[in-house]
């Protein structure tokens, strides 16, 4: 059996965790997935670069009121998924609250991490711009990455680009 990496999607409710995993899972784009609802996905045989690779996917709900269960969550990750929406400038620096307690829980800054800017098809509504979520991503050293779960644009990039922080940092350890 091929290595499974978990991974865990965080951030602000409303921004998109849902729909992304939804269309890394299924390819498809589920518009209204229960707010509140926290679920877990796997994926076998996904081919990375030309190996097979088991992934967990943990789409967390914003709900996990007592810092225990949300801890134990972050604790189980390999890689985290971070997401907030450009249309929503607090999701934006909501991120940094995310990050944290991750870090509290892993006390290791190189823990893989990738900022996602999510709802880029909505170019109009834009309010994040990508100088200022990059400069974010820079000063954390992660990639950062725009994407759409209603058109899928960079989409299972952002999940391939987050496995290779996982599986270097695995390989190194
Ligand atoms: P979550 O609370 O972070 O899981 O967010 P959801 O995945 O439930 O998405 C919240 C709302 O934003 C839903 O109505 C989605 O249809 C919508 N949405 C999510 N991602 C996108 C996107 O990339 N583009 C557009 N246009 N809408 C999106
Ligand atoms: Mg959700």
């Amino acid at each position: 059996m091929s290595e499974v990496h978990k991974i865990i999607m965080v951030g602000s409710g409303g921004v998109g965790k849902s729909a992304i995993t939804l269309q890394f899972m299924y390819a498809e784009f589920v518009k209204d997935y229960e707010p509140t609802k926290a679920d877990s996905y796997r994926k076998t045989n996904f081919d990375l670069d030309g190996a097979e690779i088991g992934i967990d996917i943990l789409d967390t709900a914003g709900q996990e009121d007592y810092a225990a269960i949300r801890d134990n969550y972050y604790r189980s990750g390999d890689g985290f998924f971070c997401v907030f929406s450009l249309l929503e400038k607090m999701t934006f620096q909501e991120t940094d609250n995310f990050r944290d307690q991750i870090l509290r829980v892993h006390e290791d800054e190189s823990v893989p991490f990738i900022l996602v800017g999510n709802k880029c098809d909505l170019t109009e509504e834009r309010v994040v711009s990508k100088a200022d979520a990059e400069s974010k991503a820079k000063s954390w050293n992660v990639p950062y990455l725009e994407t759409s779960a209603k058109t899928k644009q960079n989409v299972d990039e952002a999940y391939k680009a987050l496995l290779r922080l996982i599986i270097a940092k695995k390989n190194k350890e």
